[in-house]
């Protein structure tokens, strides 16, 4: 057998050799991308709604939804959400802890608090299994997070959800275009919400974009921030009697030029996509038998996908290592010319904002100020969740198929995996 080549860490060749191109670059902005916005800010139109609402219809129809609703972010994008499902004062709602912070945080401003639950450790996302024990009378919804990709499981969801009437809001900030057993995600739940802000796999700048097949939620929404649509789309009597001044205080508009850049996206949103899904399968086929190191992706059988393959991680098992911890492990692929990091978002439970800050002067945190319980979560009460940052780690977003890249980096991986002893 050849003899192995030495890690670059402690004084080999790297692994990589190659530049990377342009296989990080996103998003990928051609002319027609220049001409769409320029032509939007020549003639002023940026506050206007054509342009936005040729973008929705187009969106609604790639998702075979109702309605498709722009948002100015993805943050508003899911308060309207929330606040389209009815979530009010002293309501409970159950989100996964591993998550960025506005799949939850905005429960706050409608006098509601997060209830977290505990993540499956294959797949990042909510475990189905934690969350009925979780379920009280405040219990209003539901919000799941297709996380880094990896799409829900949401058949046991939904089940939960229809018995207990609860409702269901889909984050898919991390997974547009993803399917769960062929359907697109975000058109499982009750209604759907995602970021289309500039790092998401579908980029157009600032922008957010809610859709949904429930009449209700749709006007709830635009109720809640679009004064402007108000005299021609609410027809529900309480939301219509006073319509003019939007019931959120916020104003949820999205800036045209990022709608014009967005239908432009959107039109080679799939096959881009399709492209990215190739690359980073090759990528995990090439480490299918290496020790140490999963894909975190579905099975091909499945019909499940990871769409964009946003902020895509790999798990670690670091007992198959002989117990290297994965920050040496990230240090090792580092130094084979590949800059990663081990972890995820941080959880969600642990941080002040969730335990001790009063953000609007109850005189008690507001996660508990319209609650009768203490629905606080102490660290050691959800220990996937907590133990993420040791189990997962970065691997390269690659945006075209290029094989031989690709191989290099996959090479940087195994390497520093087999040679694991090496390192301890
Ligand atoms: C990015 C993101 C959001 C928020 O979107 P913005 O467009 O940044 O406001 C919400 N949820 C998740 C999971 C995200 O990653």
């Amino acid at each position: 057998m050849a003899k192995k080549e030495k890690l670059a860490i402690l004084g080999g060749p790297k692994a990589i050799k190659s530049t990377a191109e342009n296989m990080f670059t996103w998003p990928i902005i051609t002319k027609q991308d220049e001409k769409a916005a320029l032509d939007v800010l020549r003639t002023g139109r940026m506050s206007g709604l054509d342009v936005t609402m040729k973008f929705e219809e187009e969106y609604a129809k790639w998702h075979k939804t109702r309605y498709a609703l722009c948002h100015c972010n993805g943050t508003s994008s899911l308060q309207a959400a929330m606040y389209g499902c009815g979530i009010g004062i002293g309501d409970e709602v159950i989100v996964q802890s591993l998550t960025f912070w506005a799949s939850a945080t905005q429960l706050y401003s409608l006098g509601a608090t997060p209830v977290f639950a505990e993540v499956d450790p294959s797949t990042f996302t909510i475990d189905p299994n934690d969350i009925e024990h979780r379920i009280t009378k405040r219990t209003k919804a539901i919000i799941v997070v297709h996380y880094c990709g990896y799409p829900t499981d949401m058949d046991p969801i939904m089940k939960i959800a229809r018995k207990h009437k609860l409702k269901v809001i889909e984050d898919v900030s991390h997974a547009h275009g993803g399917l769960y057993k062929g359907k697109l995600v975000g058109t499982i739940g009750d209604v759907g919400a995602m970021s289309l802000m500039t790092y998401k796999s579908l980029a157009i700048g600032e922008g957010g974009v809610l859709i949904t097949n429930n009449k209700e939620i749709y006007e709830r929404a635009i109720a809640f921030g679009h004064y402007i649509r108000h005299p021609y789309t609410l027809t529900i009597p309480p939301l219509k009697r006073n319509e003019g001044i939007p019931f959120g205080g916020v104003k949820y508009r999205i800036n045209q030029i990022a709608s014009a850049v967005g239908r432009v996206q959107l039109k080679h949103y799939r096959k881009r996509m399709e492209t990215i899904q190739k690359a980073m399968n090759c990528f995990w086929d090439l480490l299918e038998d290496v020790p140490g190191i999963r894909a975190h992706r579905p099975s091909r059988k499945s019909r499940c996908t990871m769409g964009g393959w946003y902020f895509p991680r790999g798990l670690y098992v670091k007992e198959e290592l002989g117990g290297l911890p994965v920050s040496k492990f990230c240090e090792a692929v580092t130094a084979e010319g590949y800059e990663t990091t081990h972890g995820a978002n941080f959880p969600l439970h642990l941080h002040p904002v969730f335990n001790d800050v009063d953000v609007y002067g109850h005189g008690k945190p507001t996660r508990i100020a319209n609650t009768k319980r203490d629905v606080r979560q102490p660290k050691g009460s959800l220990p996937v969740t907590e133990s993420m940052p040791e189990r997962t780690f970065d691997i390269p977003w690659f945006k075209h198929y290029r094989p031989r890249i690709i191989k290099e980096h996959a090479k940087a991986f195994r390497k520093v995996a087999e040679q694991a002893e090496e390192l301890l």
